[in-house]
C-alpha cells in the first residue's frame, strides 16, 4: 500500500545486512595508492518504479491526450554500487526506466539513502540517470513545466518512482561483495540516426571530418562478476532515443532500452521479485539529443507498429550487448572517485578558452518556437511543423506566446521564458553536473539532453585532462540527476532546430558546460576538492493537484470485481492471442509496484504455475472506462496474452488481480478474477 506523503518520506529498508564492507581510506583514485588496481567492491539491485496504469499524462511526448491506459512492460530502477578498496570511495549508478530523472527526484532518494546509511551516500556520489522512455506516467517533476501534460503533481507515481529507486540502491548495497569489472566496446551501426542533420551539417567541416557517422555508434560495456566468477550484471551506454514507442501509445513501456533489459534478464535468468543478487542489465543512455531509433525517418522504426519497432531496435542493442558482454575480457583498472557540483545555469560567466571568441555569458532559460512545432520524433503540441503562437494558444492559455528574442538568447524567437516565471521558474537553473570516475572510465553526468557533436565537445574536455592519468573511456551519461533541457552546439543553436530551441541557457550553454567540467576533471586529476556550489531549491512542499485520484469503483450490480464479463474460447493454436475481459478496479487504487496485474497459468498435475506476468512481451495489461449506470465508475480490464510459438501444449487460465475502492467507506480493497480453463494445442 502507498502513501500519499510525497517527501520527507523515511525509507523503509526491506530485510538485509549493513553491506558496508571495510575498505581503506585515503589516496586518490585516479593514480596514487589505486594505480593498476583491479579489485572493486560490486553489488546490482533492480526494482519496480511502474506508476499508476490508467489515466495520468505520460511524460514525454506532451500531449495532453497520451494518457496511461495499462501496461506492456513494467519499469524498474537498476542500480549498482561500485566502492574501490585501495581508496574507500564508492559511487552510485542508476540507469532507471523513465522519460527524465527530475530534480525532486534525486533530493528526495537523497534524502532517503542518507536517513538509512548515514553520510555513506549524497548528491556526490549517486548518479541517477534516465533512460528517456517516453511511455511512462508523469507528473513526478516538481517544476511546472514539467507536469503540465498531467495537470499536476501526482504523488502516488513520485512515491513509487523515488522508493523504487532508492530500494534498488539499497539492494545494491547490500550484495556489495569482492569482484571486478570488465569492458568492452563497439559499434552499433543500424540502431540510430540523427533526426537533425542539417543543425549537424552547421558544425565546422574539419569537426565533422574526423567522424564516420553523424551519430555516435559506439556502445560501451561493463560486465560485473563477483568473486568466485559469479555474473551479477551489465551496464552499456549507447545514445539512442527511447522513442520507438509514438505519441498514440496508452500503453507503460520502457521502449527499446526497455525491451533490450528484458531480453537480457530473461536469457539470465532474473528474478524481479527477488531480494536477493540476481542479474540486472542497464541499457542507459548517452549523447542522445539528435538521435532517432526510427531509422527510417519521421515516426518510422521499421515495425509494422510501436511494438514491432520497439521489438527491432531493442533487440538490436541487445545482440549488440550480448556480444560485448561475451568478449568482455579487459579488466578495468584503477579506483573510484567522482566530483560533483551544482552550477546556476543561467549565470555562467563563459571565458573566451571556451567560446573561442569574446567572453559570453548565458541566458535565463527559455524556449524557441520550434520546440512547439515538435521534434520527440513526432509533430510537437504547436501540430508540427510551422506552429504559431495563436495555435499554442488555443491550446494552453497560459501561455503567453511572443516571439520575441533577447540580445544573450540570440537566434532563439523565444516563446516561453520559463526561466522568468513567478513565484519559481517553471524549470530548475541551479544544476547538478557531475564527473565519475569508476577505474579508467570516466563518466560525464549532465542533466540534459546533449547533441552528438555536443556530447563529442564535453567529451574532449574531460579527456585532455583524464587521459594522461590513465582514462581510456569517456562516456556522456545524459539525462543524470534532473532535467532541464537539450544542449545543442553554437552552430547548431543558430539554426533553432527542435535541439537548439529546446537549449534552455542559450547559445553558450554547451561552452558553459565544458568550463564548468573542466575544473571538475582538473580537480580530479589532481585530488584537490571543489566548493558545493549553490543549493538548489527544494519545492517538495509546494506541489499541488489540480486532477482528483479515484473517487470510487463500481460495477455492476449482478457482478463482482473480477467476474469476467467477456471469456476466453476453449482452445487456441499457438501463436493466436487469447483476450479475456473482467469488471475491474482503477490501477490507480494501488500500482503494485514488485507485483502484478495478470497471471498466466498453466496447469501442472494439481497447481497451477505462473508462465506469464504483466512485464512480458507477449502479455498486455489494457483498463477501459466502462459506461455503467448510475455512476459511470465502472472498469473494464483487458488481459491479453499473445500465445508463444514454443509455448507448452496443455491447460491454461487468465487470472487478474486489481484493487478497487468503496463509494462508502472510501477503503481500498484487492480483489482476484480468473478466467475459464482452455487448451493450448
Ligand atoms: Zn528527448
Amino acid at each position: 500500500m502507498l502513501a500519499l506523503a510525497a517527501c520527507g518520506q523515511r525509507g523503509s529498508r526491506e530485510a538485509g545486512t549493513d553491506g558496508g564492507l571495510p575498505v581503506g581510506r585515503g589516496g586518490q583514485g585516479l593514480g596514487g595508492t589505486c594505480a593498476g588496481q583491479q579489485s572493486f567492491l560490486i553489488g546490482s539491485g533492480i526494482h519496480d518504479i511502474t506508476g499508476p496504469a490508467a489515466e495520468v499524462g505520460m511524460m514525454g511526448y506532451v500531449q495532453l491526450e497520451q494518457q496511461t491506459a495499462g501496461i506492456h512492460q513494467r519499469l524498474r530502477s537498476r542500480a549498482f554500487v561500485i566502492a574501490s578498496p585501495c581508496n574507500g570511495k564508492r559511487v552510485v549508478f542508476v540507469s532507471a526506466d523513465l522519460g527524465m530523472v527530475f530534480q525532486g527526484v534525486k533530493q528526495e532518494v537523497v534524502r532517503r539513502l542518507k536517513a538509512t546509511f548515514g553520510p555513506l551516500y549524497s548528491d556526490d556520489n549517486v548518479l541517477l540517470s534516465a533512460t528517456h522512455t517516453h511511455s511512462g506516467p508523469g507528473g513526478y517533476s516538481h517544476y511546472a513545466l514539467y507536469n503540465l501534460s498531467t495537470f499536476g503533481f501526482e504523488p502516488k507515481n513520485f512515491e513509487v518512482i523515488v522508493q523504487g529507486i532508492y530500494q534498488s540502491i539499497v539492494r545494491a548495497h547490500e550484495h556489495l561483495a569482492p569482484g571486478h569489472i570488465t569492458l568492452a566496446a563497439g559499434n552499433l551501426l543500424d540502431a540510430s540516426r540523427n533526426r537533425s542533420p542539417e543543425a549537424y551539417h552547421l558544425n565546422p567541416p574539419e569537426e565533422r571530418a574526423r567522424y564516420a557517422y553523424d551519430t555516435d555508434k559506439r556502445m560501451t560495456l561493463l560486465r560485473f562478476t563477483k568473486e568466485p566468477g559469479v555474473e551479477v550484471g551489465l551496464i552499456n551506454w549507447f545514445a539512442v532515443h527511447t522513442t520507438s514507442m509514438g505519441q498514440e501509445n496508452r500503453y507503460i513501456s520502457g521502449d527499446n532500452k526497455g525491451y533490450a533489459s528484458y531480453l537480457f534478464e530473461k536469457e539470465k535468468g532474473t528474478r524481479y521479485d527477488a531480494t536477493g543478487d540476481t542479474f540486472v542489465a542497464a541499457f542507459a543512455q548517452a549523447n542522445e539529443g539528435d538521435v532517432t531509433p526510427n531509422i527510417f525517418g519521421g515516426e518510422d522504426g521499421g515495425g509494422r507498429d510501436d511494438f514491432e519497432s520497439t521489438a527491432l531496435s531493442g533487440h538490436k542493442q541487445y545482440e549488440r550487448a550480448a556480444s560485448l558482454y561475451a568478449s568482455a575480457t579487459t579488466p578495468l583498472t584503477g579506483g573510484v572517485d567522482y566530483r560533483h557540483v551544482y552550477v546556476k545555469m543561467d549565470d555562467v560567466e563563459v571565458w573566451s578558452a571556451f567560446t573561442g571568441g569574446p567572453p559570453a555569458h548565458t541566458c535565463t532559460a527559455a524556449f524557441g518556437i520550434s520546440m512547439l512545432s515538435g521534434a520527440e520524433d513526432g509533430p510537437g503540441v504547436g501540430g508540427g511543423e510551422g506552429a504559431t503562437c495563436a495555435a499554442i494558444h488555443d491550446l494552453w492559455s497560459a501561455f503567453t506566446c511572443t516571439t520575441t528574442t533577447t540580445a544573450c538568447q540570440a537566434e532563439k524567437p523565444i516563446v516561453l521564458e520559463m526561466g522568468a516565471m513567478k513565484p519559481f521558474p517553471w524549470s530548475p537553473e541551479v544544476l547538478p553536473l557531475q564527473l565519475v570516475t569508476l577505474g579508467n572510465v570516466a563518466l560525464v553526468a549532465v542533466p540534459f539532453e546533449l547533441t552528438t557533436m555536443a556530447g563529442r565537445r564535453l567529451r574532449e574536455t574531460v579527456r585532455a585532462h583524464l587521459e594522461p592519468a590513465g582514462v581510456t573511456e569517456v562516456i556522456i551519461a545524459g539525462l543524470s540527476n534532473a532535467y532541464s533541457g537539450y544542449v545543442a552546439t553554437r552552430e547548431e543553436y543558430a539554426r533553432q532546430d527542435y535541439e537548439g530551441a529546446s537549449t534552455h541557457f542559450g547559445p553558450w550553454t554547451l561552452a558553459a558546460l565544458q568550463q564548468e567540467f573542466d575544473a571538475l576533471a582538473r580537480a580530479l586529476r589532481e585530488g584537490s576538492p571543489v566548493p558545493p556550489g549553490p543549493t538548489p531549491r527544494d519545492l517538495c512542499q509546494q506541489q499541488s493537484r489540480l486532477r482528483p485520484g479515484v473517487l470510487l469503483d463500481d460495477k455492476p450490480l449482478w457482478a463482482r470485481f473480477g467476474d469476467v464479463f467477456s471469456d476466453a474460447r476453449a482452445s487456441y493454436a499457438r501463436g493466436e492471442t487469447v483476450r479475456v475481459t473482467f469488471w475491474g478496479g482503477h490501477p490507480k487504487n494501488d500500482p503494485r509496484p514488485q507485483g502484478t496485474f495478470l497471471r498466466v497459468q498453466r496447469r501442472a498435475g494439481l497447481l497451477w504455475e505462473d508462465v506469464a506476468y504483466d512485464w512480458d512481451w507477449e502479455t498486455k495489461y489494457t483498463w477501459r472506462r466502462s459506461y455503467c449506470m448510475p455512476t459511470l465508475a465502472c472498469s473494464h480490464v483487458i488481459i491479453e496474452w499473445a500465445i508463444p510459438s514454443d509455448a507448452v501444449p496443455g491447460t491454461y487460465r487468465i487470472v487478474h488481480e486489481g484493487d478497487w475502492k468503496s463509494g462508502w467507506d472510501g477503503r481500498v480493497r484487492p480483489y482476484r478474477g480468473t478466467s475459464r480453463t482452455f487448451t493450448v494445442k
